[in-house]
């Protein structure tokens, strides 16, 4: 008999060992006492002796009575003070008379302590005179030395969990500070080229005041250049930082219709692909919603048909598809240009790379369209995927999470 109700104590142990609140175990324990000792009516009291402060954590909920709170001096002290559980077997020739409810014949106040440690009172009431055998007070002694390891256990892992939170929160504090430096370090460097161009011819023309005009227009002309792409990277730049600080809070998100913003971005690269005899073709599936900034998606869906163009070859094509694909959209950009390496494809989302050291100076190419292009599909909920043939093409293939399809 004894060992079954020892064994249900080690399973409650066993059940309350991931718990870190004190009030479950408490909870816990107090209704297995109820139970292995046919008590009718259980209360906790919790807080060691030294914090003077003992409060009830748990009672059962079909309490019939209430006893009064502990007072210092009285029997519950006592209890703590000896570690040893206080049996009251005759209620009526007890001191405690005053203080217990009248429906109470016996109870037993069980010290729950565990090692050194003195967590509180648990006290077992019943309705008839009860006759505290041996093993029934192995038992009051064994439950409350369980519920008080449980405690300690529970305390330590949540102490446990609270300073893994921490270190987390300082690893990633750090690694964010790692990352803005690095990108204040790289801005700068991006920034730092053109303007030595511009200084540059500046300073030419200075000492060349009286040169002839075509040299005045070559030199504004190697200027203006530079200003352009300057001009780029700091537009660029302004995105990326609005990255940094909002995360995706400055995204208005609506729905848009995916065929018609791919085809009004589309409508706005067609003279820019004509200059280089590029034809672009769409294949756009009607009726295909995302939720989505406008801004955001012509911006995502601009810098990727601008690389096509941008390394394309003259003659060439580039197909935009748009289509659904389980609950996703699919937005599929093609191209037949110069294509990546496979050295250089796990870099191309970084802010600043260039595959194409060729395209590093001047114009639009900033190094950053496809980190821009990566941080607005992940801020839609989406996946960006690329495969490319070095010499043969390249295909981005982004999927936006599907709002609606008529
Ligand atoms: P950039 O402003 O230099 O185009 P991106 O971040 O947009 O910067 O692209 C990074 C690099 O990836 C480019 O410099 C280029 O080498 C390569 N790349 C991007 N798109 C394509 C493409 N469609 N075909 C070939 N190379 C591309």
């Amino acid at each position: 008999m004894i060992t079954s109700q020892i064994s249900q104590i080690n399973q409650t142990v066993l059940e309350c060992l991931n718990k870190e609140d004190e009030v479950l175990i408490v909870g816990a324990f107090a209704e297995l006492a109820q139970r292995v000792l046919v008590a009718n009516y259980s209360f906790v009291w919790i807080d060691s002796v030294a914090s003077r402060d003992l409060k009830q954590v748990y009672r059962s909920l079909d309490a019939p009575f209430t006893l009064p709170v502990p007072k210092e001096g009285g029997r519950n002290y006592s209890v703590l003070k000896n570690f040893v559980p206080d049996y009251v077997t005759n209620i009526k020739k007890s001191r405690e008379k005053s203080h217990v409810s009248k429906f109470v014949q016996s109870f037993v106040i069980i010290p729950l302590t565990y090692k050194e440690t003195i967590y509180g009172t648990m006290v077992l009431c019943f309705k008839n005179k009860v006759i505290f055998s041996k093993d029934k007070k192995v038992i009051c002694e064994y439950i409350g030395n369980s519920a008080a390891q449980a405690i300690t256990i529970g305390r330590l892992k949540k102490k446990e969990h609270r300073s893994m939170l921490v270190s987390a929160e300082r690893e990633a504090d750090m690694k964010e500070e790692r990352l803005r430096k690095q990108f204040i370090a790289d801005a700068t460097h991006e920034i730092r080229t053109p303007l030595a161009i511009i200084k540059g011819n500046v300073d030419l023309a200075l000492l060349n005041e009286k040169r002839s005009g075509s040299f005045v227009k070559k030199t504004f002309m190697a200027i203006d250049h530079e200003v352009e792409h300057l001009s780029h990277i700091i537009s660029d730049l302004a995105v990326l930082t609005s990255e940094v600080e909002t995360v995706n809070g400055d995204l208005v998100k609506k729905r848009i219709n995916l065929a018609d913003i791919v085809e009004s971005v589309v409508v706005r690269h067609r003279t820019l692909g004509n200059n280089k005899k590029i034809a672009i073709a769409t294949a756009l599936a009607k009726r295909i919603y995302v939720l989505g900034d406008r801004i955001y998606i012509a911006r995502l869906l601009s810098n990727l048909i601008r690389n096509s163009i941008t390394y394309g070859r003259e003659n060439g094509w580039i197909r935009i598809e748009t289509l659904r694909h389980g609950n996703n959209a699919m937005i599929v950009v093609r191209d037949n240009g110069i294509g990546i390496s496979k050295d250089d494809l796990p870099h191309i989302y970084s802010r600043f790379y260039r595959a194409d050291k060729s395209h590093s100076s001047g114009g639009v190419n900033t190094g950053l369209g496809l980190a821009i292009a990566n941080w607005i599909v992940k801020a839609h909920g989406g996946k960006i995927e690329v495969k490319s043939i070095l010499g043969k093409g390249t295909t981005f293939r982004i999927s936006l999470p599907i709002l609606k399809v008529d």
